[in-house]
């Protein structure tokens, strides 16, 4: 048999299973109509909501709002990544995939041990730091940090005493002292390379220790926290701390909330905001966005106000939205970081805490804020510096919202927007014709341009509104976008619309984004169903009106089999009218 490249036993695989008897394995699927119905393994419930079409030989929560097709289930459900899905499917299928040369061979070898030895050390430092009198000063930093065992060991923290007290154990356990200098644990001599410190083991998505962190336990010490060194398991920028242990409550809540510190994490986490998670001391990456945005379109970014965290924020905001991803952004007041303000508040934590969220700006709104601050408006020399800033600003983002951004910075200055938006560009921005123009404040938004919006930000809507309203019925300048998103929608559920958009025509990408940034008013199926109703009662209207001119001219060429056929039509049309206007 041919071995295969990657792409190849990708397609090759997918062909060869059946998605339905996959999941079979792992729950028990009852037929209705043309899908499979049952109670989703990814969360807790009752009552099916996890869907599998064979069809199109993918899968959608619409509980936990999880999707993808095969390998996402075999990921998921087995705790492995993409090739190992791969793997797991080759042997059921047959399929023989590309031998690793003898140097990849080796290279997985070694990441294998190195996670071997991570994971004992994890579970070495966490013994200490309960069980033993060495664990004793580690005990205290968490006491003084008022964070308690039952999170300390969510996170699976630990102490890493003086000496070489992890080359001993593993003597004791006849391991490899190799692989745990390989591994960044130790150094030539020994000794422990987190030696008299708290370690916080930084761990990926599927709760696996790739690397450490540690602060030390002593006031003497200069360098309050050192990490793990990158090693064949670690790579610092792929990283999001404690994504294992917020996944669930980022989707549940739909955003994640980024921070800049692992303690801030640890501790929010203690105090309830448990869709918190870290960048993992670094600036986001490229790689991270993409990481999240596997979990949610939002991010709540809370970074210090200090002048690097402010610069933190903005890059975040950025590159945020040029992954597509919404931001907003969390000022902390009277606290310096999320720790202080947490731990200020006490038991009112929770309730202080989502009054911030829900006062929060988005991520551009920020930015503009702290660059417009203390503007008068009657100095020219100020007007022109503060035009410069914002300019800068809104051409940092994607250019589909820098004219929204322009609009929002005219209102919230009332510096023009052609000025905020002239030079180096000088292409004008092309503008949507199709009722989108209508955000902008005082005019009135159409149902269908509501809709449509409405649904790019939050695609599952579909269910709702695809058994209320036929294509047929949305204004014309609206029918395209509409049936384009329904069938990304269709193809690959709620995520298929970002998954296709870069081959939308561009000025529904522009639309589509644009409402990314700066969504309708109200975003949930309710609003969806009411506007799908308004929608099918105007489409209505405009048909019975189209009847009456039919009829008037059917009744001029007396053409009285078509006056009555008309005339039926007409009443009827009026009743249902009635019937909806009453309902609605
Ligand atoms: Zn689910």
């Amino acid at each position: 048999m041919p071995t295969l490249s990657s792409d190849d036993a990708f397609a090759e695989v997918k062909a060869k299973v059946d998605l339905v008897k996959v999941v079979q394995e792992h729950v028990r699927l009852t037929k209705r109509n043309k899908d499979f119905w049952g109670l989703c393994p990814f969360h807790q419930e009752d009552s099916p909501s996890f869907k599998v079409n064979p069809q199109m030989q993918s899968w959608y929560c619409f509980g936990c709002e999880r999707s993808g097709d095969v390998f996402t289930f075999v990921e998921l459900i087995e705790k492995t990544d993409k090739r190992g899905a791969l793997q797991l499917l080759a042997e059921r299928a047959g399929v023989e995939l590309k031998k690793l040369s003898p140097d990849q061979r080796e290279r997985a070898d070694l990441r294998k041990r190195v996670l071997d030895m991570l994971k004992l050390a994890a579970q070495y430092y966490e013994y200490v730091l309960w069980k033993t009198p060495a664990g004793e000063p580690g005990r205290r930093l968490l006491e003084s940090r008022r964070v308690g065992e039952e999170t300390a060991r969510r996170f699976q923290l630990g102490y890493a005493p003086a000496g070489r007290g992890f080359a001993e154990y593993l003597r004791a356990k006849q391991r490899s002292l190799a692989d745990a200098q390989e591994a960044g644990l130790m150094r030539r001599d020994g000794t422990d390379f987190f030696a008299e410190r708290l370690v916080i083991p930084i761990r990926d998505e599927r709760g696996q220790a790739l690397a450490f962190t540690a602060r030390t336990v002593r006031a003497d010490e200069q360098r309050k926290y050192i990490n793990s060194p990158e090693t064949p398991s670690y790579i610092k920028g792929r990283v999001i701390f404690a994504l294992d242990l917020a996944r669930d409550e980022i989707t549940r809540r739909g955003h994640a909330v980024l921070m800049e510190g692992q303690f801030d994490v640890i501790t929010s986490h203690h105090f309830g905001v448990t869709n918190a998670v870290a960048s993992s001391g670094t600036a986001m990456t490229d790689d991270q966005v993409r990481l999240l945005k596997r979990f949610t379109d939002e991010l709540l970014l809370v970074f210090d106000s200090d002048r690097a965290g402010r610069a933190a924020m903005r890059k975040a905001a950025t590159l945020a939205a040029a992954h597509g991803m919404r931001t907003r952004v969390v000022i902390l007041p009277d606290a310096k970081d999320p720790d202080e303000f947490l731990r200020a508040a006490g038991p009112d934590a929770a309730t202080r805490w989502e009054d911030l969220v829900a006062r929060a700006a988005s991520g551009f709104e920020a930015g503009m804020a702290e660059d417009s601050a203390g503007l008068n408006p009657s100095n020219p020399n100020q007007v022109e510096l503060v035009a410069g800033r914002l300019r800068d600003w809104i051409r940092q983002f994607p250019e589909g919202l820098r004219d929204g951004y322009a609009e929002a910075a005219e209102r919230h200055t009332g510096i023009s927007r052609h000025l905020l938006l002239r030079d180096p560009e000088p292409a004008p921005i092309p503008r949507p014709t199709n009722g989108l123009a209508g955000r902008v404040a005082g005019k009135k938004l159409s149902a269908g341009s509501y809709l449509v919006q409405l649904l790019a930000v939050r695609p599952v809507a579909f269910e709702r509104v695809r058994p209320m309203l036929t294509p047929q019925e949305l204004d014309q300048s609206d029918r395209a976008i509409f049936v384009r998103m329904l069938e990304s929608y269709e193809r690959g559920g709620p995520s298929g619309l970002e998954a296709e958009l870069a081959g939308y025509p561009p000025e529904e990408q522009d639309l589509i984004r644009r409402a990314w940034a700066a969504p309708p008013p109200n975003v949930d199926d309710e609003v969806a169903v009411e506007l799908a109703e308004r929608i099918r009662l105007d489409h209505m209207k405009g048909r019975h009106s189209g009847i009456i001119r039919e009829l008037s001219e059917a009744e001029r060429g007396r053409d009285l089999d078509m006056v009555a056929r008309l005339e039926a039509e007409a009443r009827e049309l009026g009743r249902a009218i009635q019937e909806m206007e009453r309902r609605g």
